[in-house]
Protein backbone atom coordinates (compact mmCIF):
# COMPACT_ATOMS: atom_id res chain seq x y z
CA UNK A 1 0.00 0.00 0.00
CA UNK A 2 2.79 2.94 -1.23
CA UNK A 3 -0.16 5.26 -1.24
CA UNK A 4 0.37 5.40 2.37
CA UNK A 5 4.11 5.59 2.40
CA UNK A 6 5.21 9.34 3.01
CA UNK A 7 8.54 9.69 0.75
CA UNK A 8 11.42 12.07 2.06
CA UNK A 9 10.38 14.65 -0.37
CA UNK A 10 6.91 14.52 0.91
CA UNK A 11 8.31 14.82 4.59
CA UNK A 12 10.17 17.87 3.40
CA UNK A 13 7.80 19.51 1.81
CA UNK A 14 5.03 19.24 4.67
CA UNK A 15 8.32 20.24 7.23
CA UNK A 16 8.60 23.56 5.01
CA UNK A 17 5.14 24.18 5.11
CA UNK A 18 5.03 24.71 8.44
CA UNK A 19 7.54 27.19 8.43
CA UNK A 20 6.23 29.61 6.18
CA UNK A 21 5.30 32.68 7.89
CA UNK A 22 1.54 34.12 8.58
CA UNK A 23 0.42 37.21 6.06
CA UNK A 24 1.22 35.82 2.61
CA UNK A 25 -2.32 34.20 2.18
CA UNK A 26 -4.23 35.07 -0.88
CA UNK A 27 -8.01 34.69 -1.48
CA UNK A 28 -9.21 32.95 -4.72
CA UNK A 29 -12.09 35.38 -5.60
CA UNK A 30 -14.09 32.58 -8.09
CA UNK A 31 -14.02 29.96 -5.05
CA UNK A 32 -12.85 31.69 -1.51
CA UNK A 33 -10.08 29.02 -1.46
CA UNK A 34 -7.61 30.59 0.78
CA UNK A 35 -4.17 30.00 -1.09
CA UNK A 36 -0.62 30.81 0.19
CA UNK A 37 1.20 32.75 -2.03
CA UNK A 38 3.71 29.97 -2.54
CA UNK A 39 1.19 27.68 -3.56
CA UNK A 40 -0.13 29.62 -5.89
CA UNK A 41 3.02 30.19 -7.81
CA UNK A 42 4.07 26.73 -7.45
CA UNK A 43 0.84 26.52 -9.11
CA UNK A 44 1.32 28.66 -12.03
CA UNK A 45 -0.99 31.36 -10.02
CA UNK A 46 -4.00 29.45 -11.03
CA UNK A 47 -6.49 28.01 -7.94
CA UNK A 48 -5.74 24.52 -7.17
CA UNK A 49 -9.50 24.29 -6.45
CA UNK A 50 -11.17 25.46 -8.97
CA UNK A 51 -8.84 26.08 -11.64
CA UNK A 52 -9.15 30.13 -11.48
CA UNK A 53 -6.50 32.09 -13.48
CA UNK A 54 -5.03 34.60 -11.93
CA UNK A 55 -3.66 37.78 -13.37
CA UNK A 56 0.00 37.17 -13.82
CA UNK A 57 2.53 39.92 -15.15
CA UNK A 58 4.86 39.98 -17.98
CA UNK A 59 7.76 38.51 -16.15
CA UNK A 60 6.28 35.96 -14.38
CA UNK A 61 4.43 34.98 -17.30
CA UNK A 62 7.71 34.79 -19.35
CA UNK A 63 9.60 32.95 -16.82
CA UNK A 64 6.66 30.27 -17.18
CA UNK A 65 7.27 29.85 -20.76
CA UNK A 66 10.78 30.09 -21.38
CA UNK A 67 13.87 28.12 -20.37
CA UNK A 68 15.56 29.71 -17.03
CA UNK A 69 18.10 32.62 -17.67
CA UNK A 70 17.27 32.43 -21.93
CA UNK A 71 15.33 35.55 -22.08
CA UNK A 72 16.79 38.89 -23.17
CA UNK A 73 14.64 41.64 -22.94
CA UNK A 74 15.35 44.92 -25.00
CA UNK A 75 14.00 48.57 -25.33
CA UNK A 76 13.35 48.18 -21.83
CA UNK A 77 13.11 51.98 -20.93
CA UNK A 78 11.25 52.78 -23.97
CA UNK A 79 8.34 55.42 -22.75
CA UNK A 80 5.79 57.66 -24.29
CA UNK A 81 6.10 60.79 -26.02
CA UNK A 82 2.96 62.32 -25.07
CA UNK A 83 2.17 64.13 -27.94
CA UNK A 84 -1.04 65.06 -27.52
CA UNK A 85 -0.43 66.82 -23.89
CA UNK A 86 -2.94 64.91 -22.56
CA UNK A 87 -4.98 66.03 -19.89
CA UNK A 88 -8.23 64.00 -18.16
CA UNK A 89 -8.99 63.60 -14.41
CA UNK A 90 -5.43 64.50 -14.51
CA UNK A 91 -2.07 64.65 -16.60
CA UNK A 92 -1.22 61.59 -18.81
CA UNK A 93 2.25 62.28 -17.68
CA UNK A 94 1.45 62.32 -14.00
CA UNK A 95 -0.46 59.00 -14.76
CA UNK A 96 2.42 57.40 -16.64
CA UNK A 97 4.73 58.29 -13.67
CA UNK A 98 2.50 57.00 -10.59
CA UNK A 99 2.32 53.60 -13.04
CA UNK A 100 5.69 53.60 -12.91
CA UNK A 101 6.06 53.85 -9.04
CA UNK A 102 3.44 51.34 -9.22
CA UNK A 103 4.81 48.32 -11.57
CA UNK A 104 8.58 49.67 -12.04
CA UNK A 105 7.38 49.29 -15.60
CA UNK A 106 7.49 51.89 -18.63
CA UNK A 107 4.84 50.75 -20.13
CA UNK A 108 2.44 47.97 -20.34
CA UNK A 109 4.57 45.39 -22.31
CA UNK A 110 7.91 43.26 -22.13
CA UNK A 111 9.48 41.99 -25.14
CA UNK A 112 12.89 39.92 -26.09
CA UNK A 113 14.15 36.96 -27.03
CA UNK A 114 14.54 33.54 -25.48
CA UNK A 115 14.00 29.70 -25.70
CA UNK A 116 10.93 27.36 -25.06
CA UNK A 117 12.54 23.95 -24.85
CA UNK A 118 15.06 24.54 -26.11
CA UNK A 119 13.73 26.44 -29.42
CA UNK A 120 14.28 29.92 -29.79
CA UNK A 121 11.53 32.22 -29.95
CA UNK A 122 10.88 36.31 -29.86
CA UNK A 123 8.29 36.99 -27.65
CA UNK A 124 6.21 39.94 -26.36
CA UNK A 125 4.18 40.05 -22.90
CA UNK A 126 1.57 42.55 -21.82
CA UNK A 127 1.06 43.66 -18.53
CA UNK A 128 -2.38 44.55 -17.40
CA UNK A 129 -1.51 46.17 -13.95
CA UNK A 130 0.30 49.36 -15.70
CA UNK A 131 -2.57 51.53 -17.13
CA UNK A 132 -4.64 48.19 -18.08
CA UNK A 133 -2.92 47.41 -20.37
CA UNK A 134 -3.63 49.67 -22.53
CA UNK A 135 -2.02 49.84 -26.05
CA UNK A 136 -0.80 53.31 -26.95
CA UNK A 137 2.72 53.84 -29.47
CA UNK A 138 4.59 52.03 -26.53
CA UNK A 139 2.73 48.76 -26.68
CA UNK A 140 2.23 49.20 -30.62
CA UNK A 141 5.99 49.94 -31.08
CA UNK A 142 7.18 47.22 -28.98
CA UNK A 143 4.89 44.48 -30.84
CA UNK A 144 5.58 45.64 -34.12
CA UNK A 145 9.98 45.46 -33.23
CA UNK A 146 8.90 42.11 -32.07
CA UNK A 147 7.33 40.83 -35.46
CA UNK A 148 10.25 42.50 -37.13
CA UNK A 149 12.91 40.50 -35.49
CA UNK A 150 10.85 36.93 -35.78
CA UNK A 151 10.88 38.58 -39.65
CA UNK A 152 14.34 39.34 -40.00
CA UNK A 153 15.53 35.84 -37.90
CA UNK A 154 12.72 33.21 -39.11
CA UNK A 155 12.06 32.85 -35.63
CA UNK A 156 8.58 32.16 -34.35
CA UNK A 157 6.85 34.90 -32.29
CA UNK A 158 5.05 34.41 -29.28
CA UNK A 159 2.38 37.06 -28.06
CA UNK A 160 0.69 37.32 -24.34
CA UNK A 161 -1.90 39.95 -24.26
CA UNK A 162 -3.75 41.28 -21.61
CA UNK A 163 -5.53 44.39 -22.42
CA UNK A 164 -8.10 46.42 -21.79
CA UNK A 165 -8.09 47.98 -25.46
CA UNK A 166 -6.74 51.36 -26.63
CA UNK A 167 -4.98 53.88 -24.94
CA UNK A 168 -7.61 56.73 -25.43
CA UNK A 169 -4.76 59.59 -23.73
CA UNK A 170 -2.85 58.67 -27.10
CA UNK A 171 -5.77 59.38 -29.58
CA UNK A 172 -5.44 58.18 -33.10
CA UNK A 173 -1.84 57.11 -32.37
CA UNK A 174 -3.08 54.72 -30.31
CA UNK A 175 -5.65 53.63 -33.03
CA UNK A 176 -2.53 53.62 -35.23
CA UNK A 177 -0.92 50.43 -33.68
CA UNK A 178 -3.97 48.02 -34.65
CA UNK A 179 -3.20 49.13 -38.27
CA UNK A 180 0.75 48.92 -38.04
CA UNK A 181 1.24 45.68 -35.92
CA UNK A 182 -1.60 43.90 -38.25
CA UNK A 183 0.56 44.84 -41.36
CA UNK A 184 3.36 43.27 -40.10
CA UNK A 185 2.00 40.49 -39.02
CA UNK A 186 0.56 39.65 -42.72
CA UNK A 187 4.26 40.43 -43.76
CA UNK A 188 5.62 37.64 -40.88
CA UNK A 189 2.98 35.19 -42.24
CA UNK A 190 4.13 35.75 -45.51
CA UNK A 191 6.96 34.13 -45.30
CA UNK A 192 6.26 31.29 -43.06
CA UNK A 193 6.98 31.87 -39.84
CA UNK A 194 4.53 30.81 -37.38
CA UNK A 195 2.92 33.17 -34.78
CA UNK A 196 1.35 31.58 -31.51
CA UNK A 197 -0.95 34.30 -29.67
CA UNK A 198 -1.80 33.22 -25.97
CA UNK A 199 -4.87 35.12 -25.27
CA UNK A 200 -5.19 35.69 -21.27
CA UNK A 201 -8.00 37.83 -18.68
CA UNK A 202 -8.59 39.87 -20.21
CA UNK A 203 -8.28 40.59 -23.81
CA UNK A 204 -10.37 43.38 -24.93
CA UNK A 205 -10.65 46.15 -27.28
CA UNK A 206 -7.89 47.40 -30.02
CA UNK A 207 -6.14 44.17 -28.78
CA UNK A 208 -8.42 41.34 -29.54
CA UNK A 209 -9.45 43.29 -33.09
CA UNK A 210 -5.45 43.47 -33.99
CA UNK A 211 -2.34 41.25 -33.29
CA UNK A 212 -4.12 38.97 -30.89
CA UNK A 213 -6.23 37.65 -32.51
CA UNK A 214 -3.97 37.10 -35.59
CA UNK A 215 -2.27 33.90 -34.37
CA UNK A 216 -1.83 31.42 -36.59
CA UNK A 217 -2.58 29.81 -33.60
CA UNK A 218 -4.82 31.65 -30.76
CA UNK A 219 -4.55 30.16 -27.25
CA UNK A 220 -6.94 31.63 -24.47
CA UNK A 221 -6.74 30.40 -20.97
CA UNK A 222 -9.75 28.98 -19.11
CA UNK A 223 -11.92 31.29 -17.99
CA UNK A 224 -10.14 34.91 -19.97
CA UNK A 225 -12.95 37.54 -20.91
CA UNK A 226 -12.03 38.30 -24.62
CA UNK A 227 -14.29 40.11 -26.77
CA UNK A 228 -13.89 43.76 -28.52
CA UNK A 229 -16.91 45.74 -26.27
CA UNK A 230 -17.78 44.60 -23.06
CA UNK A 231 -20.65 42.76 -22.33
CA UNK A 232 -22.75 45.41 -20.85
CA UNK A 233 -21.99 47.70 -24.30
CA UNK A 234 -23.39 44.95 -26.46
CA UNK A 235 -27.00 44.27 -24.20
CA UNK A 236 -27.54 47.84 -24.72
CA UNK A 237 -26.95 48.27 -28.28
CA UNK A 238 -28.91 44.72 -29.21
CA UNK A 239 -31.57 45.15 -26.34
CA UNK A 240 -30.99 41.43 -25.50
CA UNK A 241 -29.81 39.48 -22.55
CA UNK A 242 -26.29 37.65 -23.24
CA UNK A 243 -25.82 34.01 -23.02
CA UNK A 244 -24.14 32.02 -20.05
CA UNK A 245 -20.59 32.93 -20.26
CA UNK A 246 -20.61 35.09 -23.32
CA UNK A 247 -16.93 36.02 -24.39
CA UNK A 248 -15.07 34.08 -22.10
CA UNK A 249 -12.75 31.44 -23.44
CA UNK A 250 -14.93 28.33 -23.44
CA UNK A 251 -17.65 29.95 -25.26
CA UNK A 252 -15.43 31.84 -27.92
CA UNK A 253 -13.48 28.32 -28.12
CA UNK A 254 -16.81 26.92 -29.22
CA UNK A 255 -17.75 29.21 -31.27
CA UNK A 256 -14.43 29.16 -33.35
CA UNK A 257 -12.82 32.16 -32.23
CA UNK A 258 -10.02 30.37 -30.36
CA UNK A 259 -8.72 27.61 -31.37
CA UNK A 260 -7.33 26.11 -28.23
CA UNK A 261 -8.25 26.40 -24.40
CA UNK A 262 -5.09 25.90 -22.40
CA UNK A 263 -4.65 25.16 -18.98
CA UNK A 264 -1.72 27.55 -17.82
CA UNK A 265 0.39 24.81 -16.41
CA UNK A 266 0.15 23.11 -20.19
CA UNK A 267 1.16 26.31 -22.07
CA UNK A 268 4.72 25.89 -22.18
CA UNK A 269 4.60 22.18 -23.13
CA UNK A 270 1.52 23.13 -25.75
CA UNK A 271 3.51 26.40 -27.11
CA UNK A 272 6.79 24.39 -28.07
CA UNK A 273 4.80 21.47 -28.92
CA UNK A 274 3.26 23.96 -31.67
CA UNK A 275 6.19 25.67 -32.68
CA UNK A 276 7.88 22.33 -33.57
CA UNK A 277 4.91 21.27 -35.34
CA UNK A 278 4.72 24.71 -37.51
CA UNK A 279 8.20 26.16 -37.99
ZN1 LIG B 1 -10.63 28.96 -6.78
Amino acid sequence: MSWFRRSQENIAAETQKKEIPDGLWTKCTQCGEIIHKMELKKNFYTCSKCTAHFRVGSREYIDLLVDPGSFREYDRNMRSADPLKFVDTKKYRDRTNEAYKKTRLYDAIRWGTGKIEKQPAVLAAMDFSFIGGSMGSVVGEKVGRAIDRAWKSRTPLVVISSSGGARMMEGALSLMQMAKTSAKLTRLAGVGVPYISVLTDPTTGGVTASFAMLGDVNIGEPGALIGFAGPRVIRQTIGKDLPPGFQRADFLLEHGFLDMVVHRKEMRQTVSRLISMLK
